[in-house]
């Protein structure tokens, strides 16, 4: 089983109660759960990648605007398998691509897209040791 690394953003967290089982009935097993609130340093910590770019304030500024559901998921191909059911990132596209995604019936648009979903298994394990630091890894 592999794992991956999803958060419910700060858009949506109040709809983490409809988000869930559809989570889980998609054949992802929630092994950890935790609500963040990120300020704004740790959010530019966990989005170091995107450091310099054009959206990276707007970005930090709105992962820190609020808390954020942050979940550990794992099922056989976890990571490529959550992508899929995420969406493209721009919300828009996701209505266009895949209309039945995270995305397309969460997100409002490119940066308020709703979700996060680990995109590679190096990723994967920065995230969750990120946010859960005391979590066993292998
Ligand atoms: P995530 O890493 O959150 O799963 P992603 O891999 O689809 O999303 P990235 O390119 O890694 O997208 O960007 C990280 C986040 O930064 C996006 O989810 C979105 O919130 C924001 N973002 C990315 N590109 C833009 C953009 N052009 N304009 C505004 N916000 C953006």
């Amino acid at each position: 089983l592999e794992r991956t690394l999803v958060m419910i953003k700060p858009n949506m967290i109040s709809k983490s109660d409809q988000i869930i089982p559809e989570i889980e009935q998609a054949g992802f097993v929630i092994l950890q759960q935790r609500r963040v609130r990120f300020t704004p340093e740790q959010a530019s910590d966990f989005y170091a990648e995107h450091y310099g770019k054009m959206f990276f304030p707007s970005l930090i500024a709105f992962m820190s605007s609020g808390p954020t559901l942050a979940m550990v998921v794992a099922k056989r191909n976890a990571i490529n398998g959550f992508r899929q059911i995420l969406g493209p990132t721009n919300s828009e596209q996701a209505r266009e691509v895949n209309p039945k995604s995270f995305r397309a019936r969460y997100g409002t648009d490119t940066l308020k897209n709703a979700m996060h979903g680990s995109e590679s298994q190096h990723a994967a394990e920065r995230e969750i040791r990120f946010i859960f630091p005391d979590s066993i890894t292998e």
